[in-house]
């Protein structure tokens, strides 16, 4: 749990000697409770101290480490708009060892793309289940799916296979779910061996809660929780029951969740991985590839998994639509992520060679922007001229956006000889907005 400035100060050496650069140990501590300053820059830290605020400063979710790259956990919120989330969930698929053409599905898996607003989005691991007692063929199955060299989740019958599955996985990393709870010690031996995480599941929060407090004692603690629930609106208050516990500082349920999606049923699919995106899920499961669902639930992720303070923006300054030159038309937008790749591929869908204008408008929308004055007509004069189209443009051609048409007088101030145009409201008004327009 997170301690006070003054709880904090209890533990400082109180000589006040300015050598961490704080004027007093107090302040210093302030700065210890804000998370602005780190126990090290002071020099007379006592190791109670350190072990007292290193414990204090770890997140009441475990961060752990699902293959080399990829993080999970570390939340500090029960509520995005508290503050942000700040991990977000990895998407897995699941394969079994009796799926036909496994190599074919596996290769799809890994070579799914999805961009969005300049984001690149990929399935981030795969699952692989034993669904017979032919071990021998379920490690060729996972064999197959780790030449993927995705993160994989192994879901074996028995811990000698899921052990001997583990040795196989140590490159790519991932996660090993116990099969009952007899068998969550070896198998948190067998994580810890290969650098993996271990996923526990259990009958009830209760008995999960009982596990990883054994796990953790024996040393282990990279853990992943499968919460059990027999229903959708069940999932959803145990889900949040765990998380506020953690939250609460109860430490057997300090983690993230893994789940597995069972049911195949689109709209089963559907409402429980977008339960988990909200709901506090660390690995989501989808039961086959089906990218519809899969590029459904990335864009919702995308959207929970930003920082409500901050909107996603782009670099103000000129961005090339196709080939564009002298000739072509000049177009001017805000800097907010959605509205330039709206924008920009509307115009590149009409075969336009175009400039795009992005200046500062701290990733408001158009109207936001506007209204919060910080996209005027005399800034987007200005900043026209600061990128040197004013120079270099034979076709002195400016297209605002159609909500900020009062602004066209202020820019046609600041910009003599320039023909400012009117454009569309919406970015999918622009097609019709350039066949009425721009090609007579
Ligand atoms: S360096 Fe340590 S002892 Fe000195 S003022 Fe800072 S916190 Fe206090």
């Amino acid at each position: 749990m997170a301690l006070t400035g003054l709880q904090i100060q209890k533990l400082l050496p109180k000589t006040n000697c300015k050598e961490c650069g704080s004027n007093t140990c107090l302040a210093f501590a302030m700065k210890l409770a804000g998370k602005k300053a780190e126990l090290s820059e002071c020099p007379y830290a006592s190791e109670e101290a350190k072990a007292i605020l290193g414990a204090a400063s770890e997140p009441p979710v475990k961060t752990v480490m699902v293959g080399k790259d990829t993080k999970v956990g570390g939340e500090l919120h029960l509520y995005r708009h508290e503050k942000t989330f700040f991990n977000q969930p990895i998407l897995a698929v699941n394969v079994g060892d009796t799926d036909e053409a496994l190599k074919e599905k596996v290769d799809q898996i890994k070579n799914y793309v999805l961009e969005r607003v300049g984001e690149i989005l990929t399935i981030g691991a795969i699952a692989v289940t034993q669904m017979q007692d032919d071990s021998a063929k379920y490690l060729d199955a996972v064999k197959t799916a780790a030449e993927s060299g995705r993160p994989l989740i192994l879901r074996a019958k028995n811990a000698a296979t899921a052990k001997e599955a583990a040795a196989l996985i140590k490159e790519n990393g991932g996660i090993i779910v116990n099969s009952v709870k007899e068998n969550a010690l070896e198998l948190a031996e067998a994580a810890k061996e290969n650098g993996l995480v271990l996923g526990v599941t259990g009958t009830t929060l209760d008995e999960i809660a009982e596990i990883t407090a054994k796990v953790k004692e024996g040393g282990f603690n990279d853990i992943l929780l499968g919460i059990p629930a027999d229903s959708l609106a069940q999932r959803f208050q145990l889900n949040t029951v765990a998380r506020r516990a953690a939250l609460g500082n109860i430490k057997a349920m300090g983690y993230s969740f893994l789940h597995f999606i069972e049911d195949d049923d689109i709209y089963s699919v559907l409402r429980e991985a977008t339960n988990e995106v909200c709901k506090y899920g660390g690995v989501i499961v989808f039961p086959k590839l089906d990218v519809a669902l899969i590029s459904t639930i990335m864009t919702l992720r995308q959207n929970i998994y930003t920082d409500p303070q901050k909107p996603i923006q782009m670099e103000p300054g000129i961005y090339k639509i196709g080939e564009p030159n002298e000739n072509s038309y000049v177009w001017v937008t805000t800097n907010f992520s959605l509205t330039y790749f709206l924008v920009s591929g509307e115009i590149e869908g009409c075969g336009q060679n175009a400039w795009l204008l992005l200046p500062e408008c701290e990733g408001l929308s158009v109207l936001t922007a506007w209204a919060a004055g910080k996209f005027g007509g005399d800034m987007i004069a200005k900043f026209l001229i600061s990128q040197g189209l004013d120079d270099t443009q034979k076709n002195k051609s400016l297209i605002i956006p159609g909500y900020v048409a009062q602004i066209k007088g202020d820019i046609e101030e600041g910009l003599p000889g320039w023909n400012i145009i009117v454009g569309s409201q919406e970015a999918g008004d622009i097609e019709s907005f350039v066949n009425a327009t721009l090609s007579k």
